[in-house]
């Protein structure tokens, strides 16, 4: 990954814009009173960053695949489940992967339009597989058992549903198992190299002149892009292997997941999706002359580096000679940085009360939330100009699988999340992404409306 990062930085001075936009956008929330003592945290999505990420996605494969090849990106809905982000990326031409009936009905509210939505999980019931074949989704089985499943409802019904199944190349993991799919033992996909699974996936093919697409996931964050190649690589051998003995060409589309790694070390996209595509034309040349539709599912790399969590800095205090600023940012919109911050490390950015960035001597100190557990820390050890009681800390980089993931712990509110442009006067205009979370939601979502259920004599459901 470090490697990558080297080789494959953007220098032309995009992370510097977005860095600028980010601190208008912190100093136009305070002044536009979106956060003060009353609220003193909400999540912001750069609205200016996400198209050019989106952009930079469709030109990266435009410049990579033959003219005429179709290419859908589909956005994996995981890593930002908010309707707005998801009709924002629609509005970029891009469709959207889902895993769930929650994550369907997202991309549906949101107004994807099925021949661009992609369902992919690893645990389809027979209600959601003929929901999605009635609509025309596109579907990648992921193993024999729900092929099985397709096979008895293609017989009762036709679809429209480009069909797929989803392989594990095998080809390892990366620097965070738990986001390593393409390890030997992985949950997901059939796994290619096991004893007889090749031969038991061509023949699958064969016997279905429907299955025509192949689909390979080969992890997310902590995977080198050269590992995600040689994953790419293994799943076009399979295709023109499969197309070979089938004597036709069968296998029309390769869906080559998701999964580009994100920098959270600093402003800068690295690796960029110009750089990613290069790379996988050089390793997998076949694969984009034409013969194959693609399909790709970013999450992550589409929306991380446009999200910023802004909390204000409630106390400050000194524990063992280490200052600590204890914030209303912690494990309910980092949950992941809490939990594992070896893996999940944020960069914190420091804000005086009226918003502008702090200045001053770095100073080695700890970031608190506000959680009542010791390990609620956004950051610890970190030298940041020294945060004082009513400044606000920045959790950087946060636009994918952070705020958009709460964490009820504690009964704390689901921050509001606010879209932010340029207005015409070189202001900062914010939209209203998701309402913050009232009082009265936490207590019907925790079974307000059910309050006598286990006191009541008969109970009743
Ligand atoms: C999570 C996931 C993605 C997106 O991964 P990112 O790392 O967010 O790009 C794409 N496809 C599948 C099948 C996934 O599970």
């Amino acid at each position: 990954m470090d490697v990558w990062l080297d080789r494959m930085s953007d220098d032309d001075g995009t992370g510097e814009r977005r860095a600028a936009r980010r601190d208008r956008a912190v100093r136009a929330a305070v002044e536009q009173g979106l956060l003060g003592p009353g609220t003193p945290v909400l999540a912001l999505l750069d609205v200016t960053g996400i198209r050019e990420s989106a952009a930079a996605l469709r030109a990266a494969f435009t410049a990579v695949t033959a003219p005429g090849t179709p290419v859908l990106h589909a956005f994996a809905v995981k890593a930002a489940p908010l309707v707005p982000v998801v009709r924002l990326l629609r509005d970029e031409g891009i469709g959207a992967e889902v895993a769930s009936p929650g994550e369907l009905a997202l991309a549906r509210a949101a107004g994807v339009p099925a021949e661009r939505t992609v369902l992919d999980s690893p645990a389809k019931t027979p209600q959601e597989l003929r929901e999605a074949l009635a609509l025309g989704i596109a579907v990648n089985a992921d193993n024999p058992q729900e092929l099985d499943r397709i096979d008895g409802l293609l017989r009762s019904a036709p679809t429209a549903s480009p069909l797929g199944l989803r392989v594990n190349p095998q080809v390892g993991g990366g620097s965070i198992e738990a986001l390593s799919t393409a390890t030997a033992t992985s949950k997901f996909g059939v796994a290619l190299r096991d004893e007889g699974a090749r031969e038991w996936v061509v023949r699958a093919y064969r016997d279905r002149p429907w299955l025509t697409r192949l689909h390979v996931h080969t992890g997310s964050q902590g995977i080198a892009p050269d590992r995600m190649a040689e994953g790419v690589a293994a799943v076009h051998a399979l295709a023109e292997e499969i197309n070979q003995r089938c004597g036709r060409r069968q296998v029309d589309t390769v869906d080559i997941g998701g999964g580009l790694p994100v920098n959270f070390a600093s402003e800068a996209t690295a690796p960029t999706y110009g750089q990613y595509a290069r790379a996988l034309r050089e390793a997998v040349p076949g694969l984009f002359d034409g013969r194959y539709g693609l399909v790709t599912e970013f999450g992550r790399s589409l929306l991380a580096k446009h999200g910023t969590v802004v909390a204000r800095v409630e106390y400050t205090k000194s524990a063992g000679g280490r200052p600590v600023a204890v914030t209303h940012a912690g494990v309910q919109v980092a949950t992941r940085t809490v939990y594992a911050p070896e893996a999940w490390p944020l960069r914190i950015a420091a804000y005086d009360g009226a918003g502008r960035p702090k200045e001053g001597p770095p100073v080695v100190q700890d970031v608190a939330g506000p959680a009542c557990f010791a390990g609620d820390l956004l950051a610890t050890g970190r030298a940041l100009p020294r945060l004082e009681q009513g400044d606000y800390a920045a959790a950087l980089d946060t636009g994918a699988y952070y705020f958009a993931h709460h964490y009820a712990y504690n009964s704390l509110a689901r921050p509001g999340v606010f879209g932010f442009t340029a207005d015409d006067a070189g202001g900062v205009r914010f939209a209203v992404v998701r309402q913050p979370q009232s009082l009265e939601e936490i207590v019907t979502e925790a079974g307000g409306a059910h309050v006598d259920a286990l006191t009541s004599p008969t109970p009743t459901r």
